[in-house]
């Protein structure tokens, strides 16, 4: 019998779950469909519990995430692997790299990556029989804690593989930011079928990966025609239930035997040149790409100081907020969006692009203007690159975000920023933000000038404490504070005498939590006790 399990259960019983084994480890072999052999395996996770029977991952993984649970359940899943790894190589079964998720909030996890390392370790694996996914939403997050925890895995020796690419937060920027080994695409997001939506053009995500020289996966690839679609397009690895389900430890291993192995290899060779045969062709794969996978994305001529759009798709359209159709839209100058200044930025990145034959990105507003709603202005983020020369005809490839309300609220933080300035002088009010995952303090300008402290502090409140601004029968009530709201406390305050000078502030501290309630910031003020409470 099958029984969804409600949150409360799940979280009841994930340690006895752990501890007796409902939580085990399926593989689902990943394939090169141009040779038919095994080059690796994905490593997910099962939960069979004997009164309510299967659960499904996309049910409980999120509840594992939303109550911190996930880290001890992917580590638990990174041990079995090992576990079975160290069997293979003991028992003499020819082993195969096998890949572990990394939720995104093991990636906020300060140790995680030294955990799985010890582990690792413990059972002796080589290091490239382990291979790790991030999902490409980590970067949501913040790209700093993503690029610190790549920077470690490789650092380690581990090949990382970036999950579910094209599932919205792609650009080519968090690519070449995050150097990534293999970019698994997900077919699952490609809505339609295949051929089936009458586009015209194309530059796709396949392509960029090839600029990138990273090689890449297809998973959830379902049918023969989809493999073969995407060898066609020079993308043979594939995994998804084509060629196997995900299965257990046992029936893998009968697959380790049966199928021949072979190495990832090198990407293919970087494409230079346009092909313009698929760029023009409306049932290649790569317009469905372009159709589905990416953001907002246009691709644009410039010829003699004229730029004409080929082509947008709707999410270009949708993000630019237009009210047109796409034929309208196809026949406006691109240019009369902009006025000179915004304009001559736009340029100057074409030009950059040009130069470097590199992404590049600019921000620009420009003007909207609907039936519906009148005009209005927009701030939007592109990146840039040219795709291809004919003659003197130059063609580029963008992808734009709308970043309007983005720009509205660090404008306005900043034109509160220097009322708070002057209201600081007055209110004799010291202010400072705190991280909550890096543990980073930044400090107002008042702080900086008055106490002498840097624009970042590491690992607060230590620093402040070690320098004395904090009497130290305060301390340690103060890093209680800071426990207490990577823990969730919204609110802190009391009365304590400040600086080698013991002068009474009073402290207030507010956190800041994200749309699922985790904590991510604090804000902390302190206010001088005799200016302000007397009056
Ligand atoms: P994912 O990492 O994208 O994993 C691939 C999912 O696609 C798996 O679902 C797999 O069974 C399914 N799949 C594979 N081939 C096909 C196919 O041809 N067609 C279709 N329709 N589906 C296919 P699963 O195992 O249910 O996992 C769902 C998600 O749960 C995973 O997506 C991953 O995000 C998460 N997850 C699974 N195991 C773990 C784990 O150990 N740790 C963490 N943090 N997350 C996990
Ligand atoms: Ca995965
Ligand atoms: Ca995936």
């Amino acid at each position: 019998m099958e029984k969804r399990m409600t949150e409360q259960e799940l979280l009841e019983s994930f340690d006895t779950a752990l501890e007796n084994g409902y939580i085990f480890v399926c593989y689902q072999p990943k394939m090169n469909h141009s040779t038919g052999r095994m080059i690796g395996a994905e490593a997910l996770m099962r939960w069979k519990d004997p009164d309510y029977g299967m659960q499904y991952p996309s049910d409980f993984v999120p509840v594992l995430e939303n109550s911190g649970c996930i880290c001890a359940a992917d580590l638990y899943v990174f041990e079995q692997v090992c576990r079975f790894q160290r069997k293979c190589l003991d028992s003499g079964i020819r082993a195969v790299p096998i890949s572990t998720n990394m939720s995104r909030y093991d990636v906020f996890r300060e140790n995680y990556i030294e955990e799985i390392e010890e582990i690792r370790k413990q059972y002796d694996i080589p290091v490239n029989l382990l291979h790790v996914e991030i999902t490409e939403s980590s970067a949501i997050g913040g790209m700093e804690l993503v690029k610190s925890a790549l920077d470690r895995l490789h650092k380690f020796g581990y090949m990382v593989e970036m999950d579910d690419f094209g599932s919205g937060y792609s650009s080519l920027n968090v690519l070449k930011d995050l150097e990534v080994d293999v970019i698994k695409l997900d077919m699952r997001f490609l809505s339609g079928n295949i051929g089936g939506r009458g586009g015209t053009i194309i530059s796709s995500i396949v392509r960029m990966t090839k600029w990138l020289n990273t090689p890449v996966i297809a998973e959830g690839v379902e049918t023969v025609t989809q493999a073969d679609y995407m060898k066609s397009i020079g993308c043979s690895y594939v995994q998804g239930y084509l060629y196997s389900k995900p299965v257990t430890e046992d029936e893998f291993i009968q697959k380790l035997g049966v199928l021949e192995h072979e190495p990832v290899g090198k990407a293919m060779d970087i494409v230079k040149n346009m092909d313009v045969g698929r760029f023009w062709d409306p049932q290649s794969l790569e317009t469905l790409i372009f159709n589905n996978f990416v953001g907002g994305a246009a691709i644009f001529s410039y010829q003699a100081g004229n730029l004409e759009f080929i082509r947008v798709n709707s999410k270009y359209m949708k993000a630019l907020g237009m009210n047109m159709t796409e034929k309208e839209f196809l026949d406006s100058d691109p240019l009369a969006y902009f006025d000179e200044e915004n304009k001559k930025i736009y340029m100057d990145a074409l030009q950059r692009a040009i130069d470097t034959n590199e992404e590049v990105s600019c921000e620009t507003w420009r003007g909207v203007c609907s039936k519906t709603c009148g005009s209005d202005k927009i701030c939007i983020r592109s990146f840039i690159r040219l795709i291809g020369r004919a003659d003197e005809q130059l063609v580029f490839y963008a992808v734009v975000q709308n970043i309007t309300t983005e720009k509205k609220r660090f404008d306005e933080l900043f034109k509160n920023e220097s009322r708070y300035r002057a209201g600081f002088e007055h209110a004799n009010m010291y202010a400072w933000e705190y991280d909550i995952a890096t543990k980073q303090m930044r400090p107002c300008f008042r702080c900086m000038r008055d106490l002498g402290l840097p624009p970042l502090l590491e690992n607060y409140p230590e620093p402040a404490i070690e320098m004395g601004i904090f009497p130290p029968e305060f301390a340690d009530t103060y890093r209680e504070w800071h426990r207490k709201m990577a823990e969730g406390a919204e609110h802190f305050e009391a009365i304590v005498p400040l600086t080698p000078s013991r002068i009474p502030f009073h402290v207030r501290y507010t956190t800041e939590f994200d749309e699922n309630g985790r904590p991510l910031k604090a804000y902390g003020s302190a206010t001088l006790v005799v200016d302000n409470e007397n009056n």
